[in-house]
């Protein structure tokens, strides 16, 4: 089943709408998230301008937008440039004085000729006890249109004004077709909720402050439609891993042992739980597709190796993926004593392999040479085959979504999948970006850790930290310098650092060293192992070292700008230290003034370590997206719903979801057949295309 006709016109590039050409069309689209007409119609008023209110020019209020009939009097032309053009106008009551600054003579004069009765609309502000309307919004005659009573105010960016905004939403409106109904009909008259087309247009009609909140009606509807197409999504691709065949290893006893025979530390009662649940998974047939969530330092590596020998000591292969070339050799590294206790050959691939060493390794993973198998992206490119890969683990993947993880599933039939995140990932998000996964907790620290103190610094007191810092080094610690995030700009975020190297260098010497993500590769790697064997004492870094890096001796963490990052991201940063026994701080240096916001972000990393508190206060603070780091993946980015105000009608989507799936698995049924409509409303094709395979 391609795309129904009936959705073409919403698929329509916002070029083909009035006043949108490539140069704005361009800027539009990234405001609203999409190049398409719907994407313009998500995109939903968040304030109005009301026209309604009316009363003669005598009683005007002042600051109230006023909307009347007036007659032109008399023109002021201005006398120097500097000067505004005056238009002083009239009705029965008194009178009020247009204000144009910068005006064309010839254009105001042509507009409101003399003696013409006009329609104005505007602020009105009281100048020596004078009414006025600076710039109306309206002013013309008044016969020739009528007037829309109340306004929608858009989210704009710079180059988009609102009347441009306005205009291409008016004729995106009229491309709305009817589409069958998706939703159950209980359910939507129990709500209250109209025809989706209905839904759609009202929510640009707002008239009053009540119409802007996302609890109305056509708002939830809207937010539901967008809920229920990321559920059913999920609940698809969950539906299908139950109905692929997995296979049932044989849990690993041999191999485990050797691991946890030269394990330094016992394992904590988390840790022994989630493992127990992923036994449990891998020893069943049908696939594993679990998510094991721990905060960092909970220690996921060890649970991941121990699991990956179920899969191993059963003959096939294990793989298990890092986000970047520097977290896939940390993970090299950490694995290598227990693979080599375990007497497992592994390889390492990441995108720098190139090749006959390439090759080489490829060949490994082929005939099933390399058991392990550790890298980047790269091990799963299209020209990667496995012998027989049973498990894959995919480490930190807050950017690996959906539909990534049904091509994982599709590369090899029947492979286990782990994902392993360090986001505490509030409940609401965890549903709609995993919703189709299992969840195995690791709530607990290992033993021994003492909570990380964090204290807040102006950027004036600087001095007083690097002085702090002095001390703490001939004590022999080590300490991680967190560069300024620079917005959109690698470039800058790079010359930040490299400026603050430099002045660190010259109060610390030469025992300090520098990454970012524009250095090679091996580059990167000869400085990252300086700083964990202790050749160095400051590690500056841009955030490359934002996710899994792992240096227990490391025990000061410094963040400059720490306003400017968002809340999971400072606490991805401070997980880098409190991983051993010592003492830990972090340092947390902002520039003033700061506003309430910053204020209380700041403060609730100063207050708090729990993951799961931060995040949900970021959620409240930000929104989803970016916690995830999912803007771009697809993954979360709705544009209606609203994670912090639709938890609920999430949690009903989910129901309504499996429901769905458990009745008319195939979307046969009328409602079924209506549903897809929706599906591809919100372009999951992807999980379209698995009714066709069945
Ligand atoms: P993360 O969950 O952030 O990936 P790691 O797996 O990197 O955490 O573990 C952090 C550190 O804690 C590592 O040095 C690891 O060896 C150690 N560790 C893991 N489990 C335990 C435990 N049960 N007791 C003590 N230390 C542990
Ligand atoms: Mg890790």
């Amino acid at each position: 089943m391609a795309r129904p006709f009936e959705l073409d016109p919403l698929f329509r590039s916002i070029t083909t709408l009035p006043g949108i050409g490539p140069r704005n069309g361009k800027l539009l689209e990234k405001l609203i998230g999409g190049p398409k007409v719907l994407d313009l119609l998500l995109h939903t008023p968040i304030d109005f301008i009301d026209r309604r209110f009316s009363c003669p020019l005598s009683d005007a209020p002042n600051g109230k937008v006023l909307t009347t009939e007036v007659t032109v009097e008399k023109h002021f032309p201005n006398a120097r440039k500097s000067l505004p053009y005056r238009v002083k106008c009239s009705d029965d009551s008194g009178s009020i004085t247009l204000v144009f600054f910068h005006a064309n003579k010839g254009w105001i004069e042509k507009l409101l000729p003399l003696g013409q009765a006009i329609i104005i609309s505007g602020r009105v502000e009281y100048f020596q006890g004078q009414p006025q309307m600076m710039h109306p919004d309206i002013a013309k005659p008044s016969e020739r249109e009528t007037l829309e009573t109340v306004e929608a105010i858009y989210p704009l960016t710079a180059g988009v004004t609102n009347k441009t905004l306005r205009k291409a939403q008016h004729a995106a409106l009229s491309y709305i077709p009817q589409l069958p109904e998706w939703l159950d009909a209980a359910h939507k008259a129990r709500e209250e909720w109209g025809e989706w087309h209905d839904c759609l247009k009202t929510v640009h009609e707002p008239l009053s402050e009540q119409d802007l909140e996302p609890d109305r009606p056509v708002r939830c509807r809207l937010a539901y439609d967008e809920l229920l197409a990321n559920q059913l999504t999920l609940a698809l691709v969950r539906d299908r891993q139950r109905k692929i065949n997995g296979r049932a290893f044989k849990q690993s006893v041999m191999l485990r042992q050797k691991i946890e025979d030269i394990l330094p530390f016992e394992l904590t009662g988390a840790q022994k739980r989630s493992l127990h649940e992923i036994d449990s998974d891998m020893t069943l047939e049908g696939r594993m597709l679990r998510l094991l969530q721990g905060d960092v330092g909970s220690g996921k590596t060890v649970v991941a190796a121990l699991a990956m020998m179920n899969a191993i000591e059963s003959g096939s292969q294990a793989a298990i993926m890092a986000p970047t070339e520097i977290l896939a050799r940390q993970h090299a590294q950490s694995l290598e004593p227990w693979l080599n206790a375990a007497g497992v050959r592994f390889v390492t691939l990441t995108g720098r392999d190139k090749g006959k060493s390439r090759d080489l390794i490829l060949k490994q993973i082929r005939d099933g040479a390399a058991q392990l198998i550790i890298g980047t992206h790269a091990i799963f490119q299209d020209d990667v085959a496995y012998h027989d890969l049973g498990l894959a683990v995919i480490d930190e993947q807050h950017r690996f979504g959906v539909h990534q993880r049904l091509e994982l599933s599709n590369k090899s039939k029947g492979t286990d999948i782990l994902v392993m995140t360090a986001t505490p990932i509030p409940r609401t998000l965890a549903l709609t970006a995993y919703g189709d996964m299992e969840v195995s907790k690791l709530d607990e620290k290992p033993a021994g850790r003492k909570p990380i103190e964090t204290m807040l610094f102006s950027k004036e007191k600087l001095d007083q930290v690097v002085a702090g810092l002095q001390r703490k080094i001939s004590d022999g610690v080590r300490i991680y310098w967190v560069c300024p995030l620079v917005e959109e700009s690698e470039i800058l975020d790079l010359a930040a650092a490299e400026e603050r190297y430099d002045i660190l260098k010259a109060t610390f010497g030469e025992r300090i060293g520098l990454v970012h993500g524009r250095m090679k590769p091996t580059d990167k790697d000869a400085v990252m192992k300086q700083f964990a064997e202790g050749a160095l004492d400051i590690l500056v870094a841009t955030t490359v070292i934002e996710v899994g890096v792992n240096v227990p001796e490391a025990t000061i963490m410094v963040i400059e700008h720490a306003e400017r990052f968002g809340l999971s991201q400072l606490h991805q940063l401070r997980g880098r230290v409190g991983r051993g026994d010592q003492q830990s701080y972090c340092f947390l240096v902002y520039s003033g003034p700061l506003g309430e916001i910053a204020k209380e972000r700041l403060s609730i990393m100063r207050d708090t370590e729990d993951g799961f508190i931060i995040a949900e206060k970021d959620l409240e603070l930000r929104g989803g997206g970016d916690i995830l780091g999912t803007k771009q993946s697809g993954v979360t980015d709705f544009k209606v719903a609203n994670l912090a105000a639709h938890g609920d009608l999430l949690a009903a989507a989910r129901d309504d979801a499996k429901l769905i799936i458990a009745r008319d698995p195939k979307l046969e049924s009328e409602r079924g057949s209506a549903l897809k409509t929706l599906l591809y409303l919100f372009e999951r094709d992807q999980a379209i295309k698995y009714f066709r395979g069945g």
